[in-house]
């Protein structure tokens, strides 16, 4: 649940508002959207920033990824004006104008972030800034690696850019979240339970629960595609959201004919009003969760836990700690902030993703503590004080869904 306020902290760049549309944004002319998930949207639906942002004498634009621009057209509780809802390819470097008075143009480049379809990252660049903004995201060191506008080549040699802030999704930031499995071997996880139950009886049918409006599509492709049938999901759903998916094409279905694997909704499956699957004793409830599967749980009970008669299998939209702890040394940024502070501190976070010779293989008497290890983490590596106190083209066609990671 990310805790970022919308602006940055560079007081240059406090035109740009970032995934929060709230009063205090207001003063905002350049918005950028990371991806379509509520809490990065807040205020969106207000009436004072709809007016602010609809009025064509405010130079208020908002950016973001073709898909997410298309989200935020069909959604019928967001009314905001279509020529201000400016989609950017990703992967390429876009010269933004901007109304500040320190800068004409900046540069924005939004990179893949793997955590949803359409989910971006962005990487902002102007003056002597370079900022790193994740948004979620779930993206392998490796594959970061990839990211071209985030390389210098040195002789042959990719090394990253200097950043002069990163501001990272620290959802995971724990030493009880050290290490999740790749999308992959979650998505292998799931067809496991589905298909044991699916065997066991022919009237059994699997209900997989949905987190939020957008955020499993990886894995119900790779279901569909196992079971060679479509995944049955709620028409209206499929009407805003999935239709506009090239990739999923094939793999949901708002017509239901006997489905035997749903994602409709979340609490019980119906379509329509239609009950397309009464929930019973034939009736597997599996949901894809992180949160559930701590060092600890993962210790005993592995990537699968049932639970209150649901089947909960570990799949992860956001970095564990220790894809985390890997990202942030290759980036070695100059500033560091986090994205999602709840019940720990900004130290305590720094701390843990700084912190040289831990692991968590190793028992918690043998982890050094040593709070001077983090300034040793790089030369150009910087705490920052300030933030020590914090608590906490027109779319015409349809958008190619980023591939979420490559394994
Ligand atoms: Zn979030
Ligand atoms: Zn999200
Ligand atoms: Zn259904």
């Amino acid at each position: 649940m990310s805790t970022f306020g919308g602006k940055l902290e560079e007081k240059e760049l406090s035109f740009i508002g970032i995934d929060s549309f709230e009063s205090h944004l207001l003063s905002c002319s350049t918005f950028m959207l990371s991806h379509f998930h509520k809490d990065h949207m807040r205020g969106i639906q207000d009436h004072s920033f709809q007016v602010a942002f609809n009025n064509t004498k405010n130079n208020m634009m908002l950016y973001a990824s073709p898909l997410t621009i298309t989200f935020l057209k069909r959604n019928k509780t967001i009314h905001l004006r279509e020529d201000k809802l400016v989609s950017l390819e990703i992967g390429f470097p876009n010269l933004l104008k901007v109304h500040s008075d320190n800068f004409e143009y900046i540069c924005v480049t939004l990179l893949p972030a793997g955590h949803c379809p359409g989910s971006v990252m962005f990487l902002i660049e102007a003056g002597a800034h370079r900022i790193l903004y994740t948004g979620d995201f779930r993206i392998q060191l490796q594959d970061l690696k990839l990211f071209k506008p985030l390389l210098i080549d040195k002789e042959g040699n990719d090394d990253p850019k200097n950043i002069s802030a990163l501001y990272l999704d620290t959802t995971f930031a724990s030493k009880n979240y050290y290490e999740f499995p790749m999308r992959k071997e979650s998505s292998a996880n799931l067809i496991k339970v589905v298909e044991e139950w699916l065997n066991q009886d022919p009237n059994n049918k699997i209900c997989l629960w949905m987190p939020g409006y957008v955020g499993i599509e990886y894995a119900i492709v790779e279901v569909a595609k196992y079971f060679k049938c479509p995944i049955h999901v709620h028409k209206q759903k499929y009407d805003e959201l999935y239709s506009s998916i090239a990739e999923l094409d094939n793999y949901v279905t708002p017509v239901y004919t006997n489905n035997r694997i749903h994602a409709c909704s979340k609490n019980e499956c119906d379509t329509d009003n239609v009950n397309c699957m009464q929930l019973n004793k034939n009736v597997k409830c599996v949901q894809l969760n992180a949160l559930a599967f701590t060092k600890d749980v993962i210790s005993t009970g592995g990537h699968v836990i049932v639970k209150n008669n649901i089947t909960r299998v570990c799949y992860s939209s956001h970095p564990s700690c220790k894809e985390l702890r890997e990202i942030v040394r290759f980036l070695n940024p100059e500033k560091l902030y986090f994205n999602v502070i709840v019940n720990q501190t900004y130290k305590e976070i720094y701390d843990i993703l700084t912190e040289n010779n831990w692991t968590p293989r190793a028992v918690k008497e043998v982890v050094q503590e040593n709070p001077k290890v983090v300034l040793k983490l790089s030369n150009r590596f910087k705490f920052n004080h300030n933030v020590q106190n914090k608590t906490e083209d027109t779319f015409n066609k349809r958008p190619r869904l980023e591939s979420p990671e490559r394994e």
